[in-house]
């Protein structure tokens, strides 16, 4: 379970968070939605230890972790831009966060052959990245980010960079292995529709705050302001 409360983040006059209070519920699947600036990306790297925020507290679990260093968070990522190692195979970009907790070789053969087939990878462990297409790329980051079994899965924009069918294949196979194994996760998007299809909730930001926050339907139907409403309902 993340929690995080009366997050406030500001760079030199500009405030890119003024005040967040958030809970994603253990297996949920959290959307933040909101136009580009809205602060969706500094509240992600608030979350994941890679800002301070100058106020308020994140919580993993019973843990105050607004002052641990990102590697010391259990907390898988995902970005747009899949920085996968080049130089590794496939199979060694997915041990790496294995290794770096010291897990032994045997358990992390094991790991890995169970990840890979996971996203149905399994006969690709020996590829370099280059040799992969986009969405087998954006596979291998994910099976990379949940083969340690993360406390928290952070998704930002990870079908950002991929052409439609991909981006809806990919949608459902992420959602599929998020309920498969019960991944608590919070999801960054710009993309309206995709949040709809994919969350168990939606939290609408704008302007560092959050302006709504509901199911689907409750953010489709009964939209709490002019903004939210103009947004959800804008087509891409
Ligand atoms: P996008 O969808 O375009 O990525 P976003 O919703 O993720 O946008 P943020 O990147 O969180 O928005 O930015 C929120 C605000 O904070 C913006 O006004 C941005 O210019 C500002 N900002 C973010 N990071 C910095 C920084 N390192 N230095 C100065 N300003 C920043």
């Amino acid at each position: 379970r993340l929690s995080v409360t009366g997050i406030v983040k500001r760079f030199g006059a500009v405030t890119a968070l003024a005040g967040i209070d958030l809970t994603v519920e253990e297996g949920e699947f959290l959307t933040i939605l909101g136009p580009s600036g809205s602060g969706k990306t500094t509240l992600l790297k608030a979350v994941a230890g890679f800002e301070v925020p100058d106020e308020g507290q994140v919580h993993l679990g019973d843990q105050d972790v607004t002052l641990s260093a990102a590697r010391h968070r259990n907390v898988g990522m995902v970005f747009q831009n899949y920085a996968l190692f080049p130089h590794m195979t496939v199979a060694e970009n997915i041990a790496f966060p294995l290794e770096m907790r010291r897990v032994s070789k045997p358990e992390i053969t094991k790991r890995v052959g169970e990840t890979l087939a996971l996203v149905e990878l399994e006969t690709y462990g020996a590829r370099l990245p280059r040799q992969l297409s986009g969405g087998q790329q954006q596979r291998v980051a994910l099976a990379r980010a949940i083969v340690f079994g993360p406390a928290l899965l952070l998704l930002d924009e990870p079908f950002g960079a991929l052409d439609r069918k991909l981006r809806e294949s990919l949608q459902l196979e992420v959602r599929r292995l998020q309920r498969r194994l019960r991944l608590t996760t919070l999801f960054i998007t710009h993309d309206q529709e995709e949040a709809l299809i994919m969350s168990d909730r939606i939290a609408v930001m704008d302007q560092g705050r959050i302006q709504q926050i509901g199911t689907p339907a409750d953010v489709y139907d009964k939209p709490v302001s002019r903004f939210v409403a103009d947004f959800i309902g804008e087509s891409n």
